[in-house]
């Protein structure tokens, strides 16, 4: 396709009405602009971050492009089903590649993170790439890093940022199944398959636009959300079942693990992933913590519901961050003193509850 019919194409679409249509010009023209393009995420990238990136991966490609997805560090094996998992840089694993693919690209699109820190040791290789950048991201507050900010906090997940990007650029037509594969991953993952983060109820259109391209949902719900280590369940049972403590009066639950608990179930990165969520299914709950404690650090994860702003936790007690309802921070010293700190401190945010 020429490229004035793309501009033709941007004129005629009128698929999404949220993207700022400026912006969708202006990135539209830097893609036409670029040749080599690389997709990047933050660490420990979940099946939004690779949702996102490949997703436009297969996009770009499909238009001609030199595109590579670029990710500080590896992804889980939960999402090796997506197609072109296998073509990711690891910036871990292929340091040479990474870096010289990043040095000789027109242009890097920051993907599912608001801060350059997120990126760990690729921070630096990003941040000196002298082309243009842009970011595409739903978390609050992002930093100024990018020549292009797409900064939409009230959306989903990335992925369904970018399809609504992609439509109001005309470039629907260009989503093949691979594409839209990734991007319903990042969608699925981060609602937990439509149930929570939805905000806009045409996410739903999005769901039949994606289907639409003949993408397997059960697959992507199976494989992505759905499949775990025996020792990762039994983890999970066990944290519910010993290590839950409830706080009626603050409509809170707490879990934590040690690391003696950890390496009782052989812990693996990714074995704890929505045991945070769980105490949330019960009746009443508003919001529940999860404190595990890593090598290096506390991890502190927040969930909740009813507009319960757990990020004000995270932010007020542990100096972290994140979105309304799903938040964390770190923690550097004893988990004990991390549990304390919480517990003596609930009662100053029950001014949150309805
Ligand atoms: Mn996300």
């Amino acid at each position: 396709m020429e490229k004035t019919n793309y501009f033709v194409n941007f004129v005629n679409s009128k698929m999404d009405k949220l993207i700022d249509t400026k912006k969708a010009r202006d990135f539209l023209k830097l893609l036409m602009e670029s040749e080599r393009i690389v997709m990047t995420c933050h660490v420990r990238p979940d099946g939004d971050a690779i949702g996102s990136t490949l997703g436009l991966w297969h996009l770009l490609r499909t238009l001609g492009k030199e595109a590579t997805v670029v990710v500080p560090d590896k992804a889980p094996p939960s999402l090796s089903f997506l197609p072109g998992f296998k073509e990711i840089g690891v910036y871990t694993v292929h340091k040479e590649f990474c870096e010289k693919t990043i040095g000789e690209s027109d242009l890097i699109i920051c993907c599912d993170f608001n801060i350059p820190s997120r990126q760990d040791n690729l921070a630096p290789v990003v941040q000196n790439a002298r082309c243009r950048k842009v970011l595409i991201d739903h978390h609050t507050e992002p930093s100024d890093f990018t020549d292009l900010v797409f900064s939409y906090p009230r959306m989903s997940s990335t992925c369904e940022l970018v399809f609504r990007i992609i439509a109001a650029m005309g470039l629907y037509e260009h989503v093949d199944r691979d594409c839209a594969t990734c991007l319903l991953t990042g969608i699925i993952t981060d609602t937990r398959n439509f149930t929570v983060n939805v905000k806009y109820p045409d996410i739903y259109d999005i769901l039949m636009r994606l289907l639409e391209k003949d993408v397997d949902k059960d697959r992507i719900i199976k494989e992505a959300l759905n499949t775990r280590s025996l020792n990762s369940l039994k983890l999970e049972a066990y944290a519910l079942s010993q290590k839950m403590e409830i706080f009626p009066d603050h409509r809170c639950a707490l879990i934590t693990l040690d690391k003696d608990e950890l390496k009782e179930f052989s812990y693996e990165k990714g074995d704890t992933e929505g045991l945070v969520n769980k105490p949330l299914e019960v009746k009443g709950m508003v919001y529940s913590i999860f404190l595990r404690e890593d090598p290096d650090c506390v991890k502190i994860s927040g969930r909740s519901c009813d507009d319960f702003p757990v990020s004000e936790i995270c932010k007020e007690l542990y100096g972290g961050g994140g979105h309304l309802q799903a938040a964390g921070a770190e923690f550097y010293g004893p988990l004990e003193e991390c549990r304390k700190i919480l517990v003596d401190n609930m009662n100053r945010f029950d001014k949150y509850l309805k």
